[in-house]
């Protein structure tokens, strides 16, 4: 595999606490209470035509996983909006991704860490599909993830939080290793739940299938795509799904900002065909957040 441009070393400006700063100069000391401790809440948002898809509503949650996580994100909704949009702009953007980062600073190393600042980084760049897209259109093939979504007693499931990612990354690389572009979590009662870092759909018989989701994000690339289905017509039904129940569906897709709509073809030794709903649904949001795009075709 070719080195990919460590994101440490590249041109253009970052956001960081109040300031545009040089890419290279956005720094941190090793010791961030967030680097130790996973005290960090984050962000993913897709500009399509220099236009940021949903960006108050992701701006909320950065704030709202911030809670979850005991700390305050000190700047409004609107201001957060602003820095996104002012990040993009700064770096001559218009089709990327935005990785907003809350975090506790260096002020207390500890379990601890009330006295520690909360800082704010806004960063962007250029990003095209998450799976390739001749990839997508076949339709991407899962493998069962080993660790599961755990219970909202264990941990902030509802927050974007870093260190929630732990086990993602884990499984995402178990996938990779074996040939698989993702793999498949349950939650902690065994319930099918959502993938490394996408929602999960399916179908039967016309009918849309998706986890309620009571123990890990509730996208909100998943809420979009649920009221364009409804605007279809679809019915969908939010429920517990069983993995048993994985070989009575006859197609599959993943939602999420990065992922977009991205049909799945294989989850273990259960196979779907990308079809009707599929391809609708992956049309209707492409055009939903590629207005610009879409107008000068
Ligand atoms: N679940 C996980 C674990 C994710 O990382 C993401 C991506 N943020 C999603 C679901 C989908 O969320 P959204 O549609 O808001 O991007």
């Amino acid at each position: 595999m070719p080195e990919p441009t460590p994101f440490h070393d590249r041109d253009g400006f970052i956001w960081l606490d109040g300031e545009l700063v040089p890419w290279r100069d956005a720094k941190i000391h090793v010791l961030t209470h967030a680097l130790h401790y996973g005290s960090a809440v984050f962000e993913g948002e897709r500009a399509y035509a220099g236009e940021i898809f949903k960006l108050s509503e992701h701006s909320q949650r950065l704030i709202d996983s911030a809670k979850g996580l005991d700390f305050e994100v000190p700047y409004t909704v609107e201001q957060i909006d602003k820095i996104c949009r002012d990040v993009v702009a700064a770096n001559n953007l218009s089709d990327c991704y935005i990785r907003p980062l809350a975090w506790r600073g260096s002020e207390q190393i500890g379990v601890s860490a009330q006295a520690t600042k909360i800082h704010l980084s806004v960063a962007a760049w250029e990003w095209g599909s998450y799976f390739p897209m001749e990839q997508r259109l076949k339709g991407i093939r899962l493998t069962m993830a080993k660790y599961r979504r755990p219970d909202p007693a264990t941990a902030p499931s509802k927050s974007k939080a870093a260190g929630l990612y732990m086990i993602c990354t884990i499984e995402k690389h178990r996938a990779e290793r074996a040939g698989y572009a993702d793999a498949l979590m349950l939650d902690w009662r065994g319930r099918v739940a959502e993938c490394t870092g996408a929602n999960i759909f399916f179908v039967k018989d016309g009918v849309i299938h998706t986890p309620d989701p009571d123990c890990f994000l509730d996208g909100i690339t998943r809420r979009t795509v649920i009221d364009l289905a409804k605007k279809r017509g679809y019915e969908v039904i939010q429920r517990a799904i069983m993995p048993e129940e994985l070989s009575d569906f006859s197609e599959a897709f993943l939602t999420g900002t990065a992922a977009e709509v991205t049909p799945i073809s294989e989850i273990g030794e259960h196979r779907f065909k990308p079809a009707e709903i599929c391809e609708t649904l992956l049309n209707d949001y492409m055009a939903l957040v590629q207005p610009a795009r879409k107008a000068a075709e």
